[in-house]
């Protein structure tokens, strides 16, 4: 499959349904990872437009407003017929996410489906979000009602860019709420795409607003907004603590944040051998390693850990690299050079420390930021690699004897986002899955993330869920009512 012809069409600021340039008249250009080739010049939101856009969402919310007076079910029908679009557009949509992003073509297409599913399952929502009645002391009829926080800035990674609005705009939506969107500034196509099928597929305008730009512009224009009264927050630590901050100082808005992780999959010695090198492999290469759930500590028990070892490199040789767009391609370049250099800087650190570089370890081609699969044996728990996120292609294989062990050393990190135990011994897993300080335990399986379920972190992968029910708490208010009566009854 050869590079397509890919035309560009949405390039400007997304604000009360109109495509606009930024105040300054500034651009900022989007780059194609594989071969560092500009792809367009998209227009650069700052603090005046993040005012503009937040003015718009406002209205689009008051009192009376079309939104406001809109069916909680016709909601539902806009998530429906959004999906709908995206569906049609989803040839065009994956061509601009692997230009944009860099990751193969049919992963591009499996993520947009992702989305498209999330965008159903919370279009079902829509109408189905409702409070209680509560038998309360003394004589009154009280219920609570669940309201939509208001206006809500969403601030959104580079490494699933069209899931991840997916995650933000289905419960925001459903709720009832207005956005104020900021795309990664390293891809922001996608999401400025599906803002004109927002408009198409007929929501009123300001309800949808999307603002590319860089962090400490624009998204720290939308974290300390007056008027924003929840800010969502996917993307690193330590600019999640920034978000936190600035929105403490502003106005104290709600958030939510999904942060990054150092996820445990532990491999027990009674477990299916090729299936656990299998699982344990796509834990850490999917998506190039660029996920914030990624299995990238793999512990392996004493009595099958050579074995693993040489099975992890077979597999890991037959990963095909290359443009995104080629045949049969499972893994792409990184997105851009920082990560890229930051990638084989953390390389450089395993060998120093002393791990021992089993597979990779260089960058593969002479064009774009591809890095070869890399895997490490013979990593501890002190090492910089085994304690910092690397967010690249890079297993680090652990090993480690008794089960008690192994969930003190699991356990043994700031992070708390996600975690993996491959074993036929359902007794253990069940025992590895109430200790393990993790958001979700994923057994003989991994990345089971779907729109039905809640996802999300513990310690400093974050607070807040995404997905499931729980993904719709952040985006509601609970107002409780209480009606004085004239008598008990
Ligand atoms: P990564 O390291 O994966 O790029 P970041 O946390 O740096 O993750 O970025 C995630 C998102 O946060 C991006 O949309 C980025 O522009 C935004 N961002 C970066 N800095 C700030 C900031 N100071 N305030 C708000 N958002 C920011």
């Amino acid at each position: 499959m050869a590079n397509p012809k890919q035309e560009i069409v949405y390039t400007k600021l997304f604000i009360n349904n109109e495509f606009v340039d930024a105040k300054s008249g500034k651009t900022f250009p989007t780059v194609n990872p594989a071969n560092c080739k500009k792809l367009a010049d998209i227009a650069e939101a700052d603090k005046a437009d993040i005012d503009a856009a937040v003015e718009a969402a406002t209205k689009a919310f008051s009192r009376n407003s079309e939104w406001r007076n809109l069916d909680a079910s016709a909601r539902g029908r806009l998530l429906n017929k959004l999906a709908d679009l995206i569906e049609r557009d989803i040839n065009t949509l994956a061509n601009l996410e692997s230009l944009d992003n860099g990751k193969p073509f049919g992963d591009s297409v499996f993520d947009i489906n992702c989305a498209i599913d999330t965008f159903r399952y919370y279009a079902g929502w829509a109408d189905k979000i409702h409070g209680n009645t509560i038998p309360a002391d003394g004589s009154s009829l009280t219920l609570t009602r669940k309201e939509p926080v208001g206006v809500v800035g969403q601030i959104i990674p580079w490494n699933y860019p069209i899931l991840m609005l997916a995650w933000k705009w289905g419960p925001a939506i459903a709720a009832g709420c207005t956005v104020v969107l900021k795309p990664a500034e390293q891809t922001p196509l996608t999401a400025l795409h599906c803002a004109a099928l927002t408009k198409e597929a007929g929501f009123p305008a300001g309800v949808i607003n999307v603002v590319p730009g860089y962090g400490p512009t624009a998204g720290q224009a939308i974290a300390a907004h007056p008027n924003i009264h929840k800010v969502a927050f996917t993307g690193s630590v330590i600019i999640g603590k920034l978000v936190m901050e600035a929105a403490a100082k502003s106005n104290l808005k709600k958030v939510s944040l999904e942060l990054g992780g150092k996820s445990p999959l532990v491999v027990l010695d009674d477990c299916n051998l090729d299936e656990a090198v299998e699982i344990a492999h796509n834990a850490i290469f999917a998506n190039h390693g660029q996920n914030c759930c990624a299995g990238s500590r793999t512990f392996v028990q004493e009595g099958i850990y050579d074995e693993f070892i040489k099975r992890s490199i077979e597999l890991v040789k037959k990963r095909k690299l290359d443009d995104p767009f080629t045949a049969d391609v499972i893994q792409g370049p990184q997105v851009n050079d920082n990560i890229f250099n930051r990638i084989l800087n953390y390389i450089e650190a395993g060998k120093k420390e002393g791990a021992k570089l089993e597979f990779g370890g260089k960058r593969w081609g002479s064009e774009g930021y591809f890095i070869e699969p890399t895997i490490f044996s013979g990593v501890t728990d002190t090492m910089t690699i085994a304690k910092e996120e690397i967010f690249g292609p890079v297993q680090s294989i652990f090993k480690f004897k008794t089960l008690d062990e192994v969930i003190e050393r699991a356990n043994n990190t700031t992070y708390g986002l996600a975690s993996g135990i491959i074993t036929n011994n359902l007794n253990n897993a069940l025992v590895f899955a109430q200790a393990v300080s993790a958001g979700s335990v994923w057994v003989n399986c991994y990345d089971a993330v779907v729109p039905q379920a809640p996802f999300g972190g513990c310690k400093q992968s974050g607070s807040g869920r995404e997905l499931g029910e729980d993904g719709l708490e952040p985006y509601l208010e609970t107002k409780t009512i209480s009606i004085k009566l004239p008598a008990k009854n």
